[in-house]
């Protein structure tokens, strides 16, 4: 052990090793759902991800502060909530229990904080004002700009700072009461009667980019260790929420800024999706959700992940292999008292691949690894009486990693095989027998 967690940095283009800002403490901020709809696979992704991101760090001895936010009031919220006849916050209130359900079923815990922006008005407003006194932001026709050339090295998060001169070949106009292109909203006039708060500058709307920095600033401090989020998140909304953040306390906001890559589903991009639903209470219909954790973990974060029934059934498979071991042991092995395991007993490597920027698959096939040398050594010693006591305890670490890291071997056997038949039955599943 002693090696130290390696992780892709966004903003410095390469691996780095983890060194957080105060000994022993992680602080974690992932952008959330903008929450008018049920959630989706790509969601899942994100947040099984942060999940076993943030249960590893715990497992390391850090002290974890997860935060992931609601987005609970957007053009979108508002345009929805209109369709169906209600207030924003009220479809805003029914999609966030929904996403917590679906949470749930795909057993990621909840964060330590799930902030919510309404939540944070005051705080934006001093934020805006304490802008515009400073000159990064100004005020016209009633809505509030960001002022982007007060930060020489905007666009560093995208890899090369996007100069001044970046937009002067274009021949795009200056859009009226913008100072410059690049300029971005961080407070919207609302003139109809829409939501909107009171503030010195007349009713509004705060923009997307300062609602993070409020959340995170107000969470985890004006700067923290981890800013996590989809790669389609990086420019605009990172990029924007880091100059804000500077802005108001001369400090990049997070010192890592990992992204994950993006989900499609049979090669179509998620958000221009006219295929196959992606909720998640719909694969979980077909798929145990713990098949859907491993589907997810089973490619690196930073690749893309296409989302097929191929692929889903593979991990279906995969997690028949474990519950098939599961099965083997049951009333054997004590799980009520795993705890969260021992980690310098664990497999060496299985910690190797997981310091290294999270590498889920690696650890994944060494789990693999094991599980097949135990059940041939239980072949070859009658059973698991017949293993050494070094060989029981590996055992143990094996299902402390599946239930307290990966967040898998949740169910019974049996529970596992009454909802597999059933899964079977409506999918034209061959059937399952977890006998060896
Ligand atoms: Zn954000």
């Amino acid at each position: 052990m002693g090696m130290s967690i390696r992780l892709h940095n966004t903003l410095m283009g390469k691996l780095e090793p983890f060194v957080p800002l105060r000994p022993a403490r992680v602080g974690i901020y992932v952008c959330g759902p903008t929450v008018y709809n049920h959630a989706h696979i790509g969601h899942a992704r994100s947040a099984v991800f942060f999940d076993v991101m943030a249960r590893y760090f715990k497992f390391r001895g850090f002290s974890t502060t997860y935060v992931r936010n609601f987005t609970d009031i957007d053009d979108k919220i508002i345009e929805r909530s209109r369709s169906l006849g209600l207030s924003p916050g009220e479809l805003a209130e029914k999609y966030i229990i929904s996403y917590r359900e679906d949470m749930k079923l795909l057993g990621v815990l909840p964060p330590d904080f799930e902030p919510r922006v309404t939540e944070y008005f005051d705080t934006i407003r001093s934020m805006l004002a304490e802008l515009i006194k400073g000159g990064y932001a100004y005020i016209s026709d009633g809505n509030i700009w960001y002022r982007v050339r007060t930060q020489a090295d905007y666009g560093c998060l995208v890899g090369s700072p996007l100069g001044e001169n970046v937009t002067a070949g274009f021949r795009i106009p200056i859009q009226k009461y913008k100072e410059n292109n690049r300029d971005f909203v961080i407070w919207k006039r609302t003139d109809d009667d829409t939501p909107a708060w009171e503030s010195p500058w007349g009713r509004g709307r705060p923009g997307w980019h300062i609602q993070c920095v409020a959340m995170s600033h107000s969470l985890l401090g004006s700067m923290f260790d981890i800013h996590g989020g989809g790669q389609d998140l990086i420019f605009p909304h990172h990029e924007n929420e880091r100059v804000i953040s500077k802005s108001l306390s001369g400090l990049d906001l997070a010192k890592y800024w990992l992204h994950h890559g993006l989900v499609t589903i049979n090669g179509r991009k998620l958000s221009k999706s006219s295929g196959p639903p992606a909720r998640i209470r719909d694969i979980c219909l077909r798929y145990h959700p713990e098949a859907i954790r491993l589907f997810l973990l089973s490619t690196h974060y930073r690749r893309p992940i296409d989302v097929t029934e191929r692929r889903l059934s593979e991990a279906a498979s995969a997690l028949d292999r474990f519950y098939g071991f599961f099965q083997r042991l049951e009333g054997r092995v004590d799980l009520k008292n795993l705890g969260s395991g021992n980690m310098d007993s664990y497999p060496g490597q299985f910690v190797q691949e997981i310091d290294n920027d999270f590498n889920i698959p690696g650890s994944l096939a060494i789990l693999f690894t094991s599980l097949r040398r135990f059940n041939s050594l239980m072949d070859r010693n009658g059973g698991y009486e017949g293993l050494t006591d070094v060989d029981k305890e590996g055992i143990r670490n094996l299902f402390s990693i599946c239930r307290n890291l990966l967040g898998i071997l949740a169910d019974s056997p049996d529970q596992y095989l009454r909802k597999r038949n059933g899964y079977s039955k409506s999918n034209d599943f061959p059937r399952v027998d977890l006998e060896k």
